[in-house]
């Protein structure tokens, strides 16, 4: 099985499945087979505590009738991977450092990461 493939299956479990790595603690996304930071290969799966924070995005408009703005942001969770998501929501209410949750929702039927704001 390829990470992506670990990483996909993830998702269709409800899990979002980072890689760490066990010589220098690094957590690691995009899945792949090789540590970026330090080039080891002692990579294991954990399991994504979901918290995060935006730390850009975009909105992307979009007439009415095929569903509206929505916005595309890059989201930094707390293990210190960021990954592009959909903010839930409002797209004119996602700021810059705003807390947010990821999880896996559903996107055109497929299994994907999205993230909703936090309670504070
Ligand atoms: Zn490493």
């Amino acid at each position: 099985m390829t990470p992506d493939t670990h990483f996909k299956e993830g998702l269709a479990a409800g899990e979002i499945r980072l890689q760490r790595c066990a010589a220098c603690d690094t957590h690691i996304f995009f899945p792949r087979v090789l540590c970026p930071a330090c080039h080891g290969t002692d990579l294991t799966w954990v399991t994504a505590s979901g918290a995060g924070e935006v730390y850009t995005f975009t909105t992307v408009r979009q007439r009415p009738e095929r569903g509206g703005d929505y916005n595309v942001a890059m989201v930094e969770l707390a293990e210190g991977v960021r990954m592009m998501t959909r903010v839930d929501g409002d797209p004119q209410a996602v700021k810059v450092g705003m807390p947010v949750t990821a999880y896996v929702g559903d996107i055109d039927g497929t299994p994907a990461v999205l993230c909703r704001k936090s309670e504070a």
